[in-house]
């Protein structure tokens, strides 16, 4: 079992490992005694998997236990389920100081989270990511919200999680399909920081990702949010591969997931630094064929202009600039604004 640190404005643990929501029932009792009513917030395929368990562990520590679930997918992180989650929390009389549980991938911690950011003007809750994706990325960092018509996380809030819990028996029955959607957040993590997460990519891109490789990407993930917790600079770089990837992902209304995406575009970053002079033709072939070999594809299947559309109207974009992450090497990346 793995404690990461998180020390943001309010500081939290990450705790991941086999068995990581054992300890779940402790940190609530030791944090709220037993004095919170809960919700456990989850998807229609995860509320059916692991809500009976994670209610059973709660129930000595929680004053009441209620369930919140929606459709599952991408194209429920909307502003109407953000506002049926609020309007359920409000029908239990939910008070300030009860707490949401968001159970599930990165939709869910984005949206249970976006609720507890604004719910009374803000709760607290805890993360309990059940795909390897919300592990190794969005559980941590603290950034909630919901996509508009318009892109991607036009809405939402900073709201750092009080508790993170990986527990990594939930990939055991992780479709194969999440293991590889997963795979562009982890790349994303070696191309920034970790040319010896990269090399063990490039050995082995299909082996699975284990508790320690999970525990290093929550780490530099950690070691960035911390420089900058509202992301003012430094913590621009954990947007590698994303500028491409929300166009893709927004052109193909969502049928190409956002790991996948962040794949294709961390590939068309590397093009960009390379033509710009920044990354050499050797780095910028072996994170091309590295893209490939985990199964992704390394160019764009929509043409420029239709990408520099949704690029546009980016929320990171400002006055037709937008702030570029380009690797310049294994382990390296630079921020650099670009007109579009
Ligand atoms: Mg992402």
């Amino acid at each position: 079992m793995k404690r990461i640190k998180v020390n943001t404005q309010t500081p939290y643990e990450v705790i991941v490992g086999e068995g990581a929501v054992n300890h779940l029932a402790p940190f609530v009792m030791d944090a709220f005694s037993n004095a919170a009513n809960i919700a456990i917030v989850a998807d229609s395929n995860v509320e059916p998997l692991y809500a009976d368990k994670i209610e059973r562990l709660l129930t000595p520590s929680a004053k009441r236990i209620e369930r919140i679930s929606f459709k599952a997918g991408e194209k429920s992180k909307t502003i109407e389920t953000y506002a049926l989650l609020l309007s359920a929390l409000a029908s239990f009389r939910f008070s300030r100081k009860d707490i949401i549980i968001a159970l599930g991938g990165g939709v869910t911690g984005d949206l249970a989270g976006f609720a507890a950011s604004s719910y009374m003007r803000g709760i607290d809750f805890i993360q309990i990511p059940t795909s390897l994706l919300a592990m190794v990325d969005s559980s941590v960092g603290g950034k909630t919200g919901v996509n508009l018509d318009e892109g991607k996380n036009l809405a939402g809030a900073f709201h750092q999680p009080r508790a993170v819990f990986c527990d990594t028996s939930f990939l055991k029955t992780l479709p194969e399909i999440w293991r590889i959607d997963a795979m562009g957040e982890v790349l994303k993590y070696a191309v920034l920081a970790d040319p010896k997460l990269f090399s063990r990519l490039e050995n082995a891109p299909t082996a699975e990702i284990n508790e320690d490789e999970i525990a290093r990407c929550i780490s530099i993930k950690r070691d960035i949010v911390e420089t900058d917790e509202k992301e003012s600079g430094e913590r621009k770089l954990l947007n590698l591969g994303h500028t491409y990837a929300h166009a893709i992902e927004k052109e193909s209304d969502f049928s190409i997931s956002h790991g996948c995406a962040v794949a294709t575009g961390i590939a068309l970053a590397s093009q960009k630094a390379f033509s710009l002079g920044l990354l050499s033709k050797t780095d910028l072939n072996r994170i091309i064929s590295l893209v490939e070999k985990i199964g992704y594809k390394s160019a764009s299947p929509f043409d420029e202009n239709s990408l520099l559309k949704s690029m546009l109207i980016d929320k990171k974009a400002e006055n037709g600039e937008i702030d570029f992450v380009l690797p310049t090497g294994i382990g390296k990346c630079t921020v650099k604004r670009i007109k579009l």
